[in-house]
């Protein structure tokens, strides 16, 4: 077509598609919008950009800050991770589920190998004291290895003379609402807050911080003692080392769990295992719940008091839910077949949350549960959880140093909130 066209204007247009050949060049290889949460970029990043050969150095890291809506899968997919390695990672978190409902401001440290193909390895920083590696093993497979650093918890106490509801005078004194509804929870069994409280009565209120030894905050926070003082009677909640509110006698303020988390009983068909060895690789791949072997859509209880705080249906432990409850308690249920509550849901010992299934990763029908004290995974069928009411007398003198403890930091704001009341008081005349 060009050769028709007169000479200058053939040269003319030879130059204009010259010039857009290479505007076009310019933006193919203009590297890729860095975005604001990328903090690091790995080594070789810009070698990979304009195709050089990248040298065989250290292996490349890249940090990734959590953003609200994320899911692993669109993170993966914006970092140009193959689909492979998101499988095996997500598999390897099966017994963690820690992936699977990341909360922003938590970060991911995403280890490459020294070409910048393979990811070699995935961390999770929970906070400053936990994270969760997620190392490749083989080609498909993925293993998990948690490092925990010890923390310890300090403590503050909060106080108020209640004027209003209860709800009121502790959000006076700084209290937050999950605290709040914490406290109304621990003593659900003994008082009323509506009924019971007048104004005049007081609080108090020992809440716990945890620190990594150096003094990093995780963001965990818990109620380690409660005092009401409602018409002259103190009502004490101390927490134990067993995850459970106890009063100043070492009764239990809660309801008893439930052992099991159905009506009937069924066969174990797998124990809870921290040492069980995976029956392909032979490597130790642990067991976070017990498997009950029973039926498709056999009626799936909570084992006690709580809220529903996620539901979720994963590929490998399929349809699950998970609640907290009183102290340090959270029960998980996998491989469900229908969901019956949803998440922010209150549910009482012994409702029915779900249909058991087969869903997910899964050999054969059956229900995974898990128990958690203090976010740790214990053995449901063995644990030292509240089933009875009250502590055994061996756990008791340890249970009373504690409460002593606590019990003396109460009486502190008391005497505080007395001092307070004699001074605002009206002036004798
Ligand atoms: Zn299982």
């Amino acid at each position: 077509m060009l050769k028709h066209w007169p000479g200058p204007h053939r040269l003319a247009l030879s130059t204009l598609f010259g010039l857009l050949l290479l505007v076009a060049t310019l933006i193919a290889l203009r590297p890729a919008p860095v975005t604001g949460h990328l903090v690091h970029l790995p080594d070789g990043w810009l070698a990979r950009q304009f195709s050089l050969p990248v040298s065989p150095t250290q292996p490349a890291e890249q940090l990734y800050q959590v953003k609200p809506g994320d899911t692993l899968g669109g993170i993966f997919h914006d970092l140009g991770v193959d689909h492979a390695a998101l499988r095996g990672v997500l598999a390897a978190d099966t017994e963690l589920l820690a992936l699977d409902l990341l909360h922003p401001g938590q970060q991911l440290l995403f280890t490459f190998d020294s070409d910048h193909s393979t990811l070699t390895r995935l961390t999770l920083i929970l906070h400053p004291g936990h994270r969760i590696h997620y190392h490749r093993v083989t080609e498909a497979l993925f293993e998990f290895e948690e490092a925990v650093l010890p923390t310890h918890w300090r403590q503050q106490t909060y106080a108020g003379v209640i004027q209003g509801t209860f709800y009121q005078t502790a959000r006076d004194a700084g209290l937050r609402d999950r605290h709040i509804l914490e406290a109304q929870r621990i003593f659900d069994e003994r008082i009323n807050f509506r009924r019971d409280l007048r104004a005049g009565d007081t609080f108090a209120l020992v809440l716990g911080s945890e620190f990594t030894e150096n003094d990093e905050p995780t963001g965990r926070r818990r109620i380690e003692g409660v005092r009401l003082l409602a018409r002259g009677t103190a009502h004490n909640a101390f927490l134990h080392a067993d995850g459970n509110y106890y009063d100043s006698h070492g009764e239990s303020l809660n309801r008893a769990f439930l052992r099991y988390p159905t009506v009937a009983r069924y066969r174990i068909s797998s124990p809870f295992n921290l040492r069980r060895k995976h029956p392909v690789t032979g490597r130790v791949a642990p067991h976070h719940g017990v498997d009950f072997a029973m039926p498709i859509g056999t009626p799936i209880l909570s084992t006690g008091d709580g809220v529903v705080i996620r539901t979720g249906n994963h590929p490998f432990a399929g349809k699950y839910v998970e609640i907290e409850h009183h102290g340090a308690f959270k029960t998980r249920y996998l491989h469900l077949d229908h969901i019956l509550v949803g998440r922010g849901q209150h549910v009482s010992r012994g409702d029915r949350i779900a249909l058991s299934g087969n869903t997910g990763r899964s050999t054969g029908p059956h229900l995974h549960f898990e128990l958690h004290v203090n976010n740790r995974p214990v053995d449901p069928m063995t644990a030292d959880i509240p089933m009875a009411q009250r502590l055994a007398d061996a756990e008791l003198d340890d249970f009373k140093q504690r409460a002593a403890h606590l019990a003396a930091l109460l009486d502190r704001s008391d005497l505080r909130l007395a001092q307070r009341q004699t001074r605002n008081a009206p002036p004798d005349t």
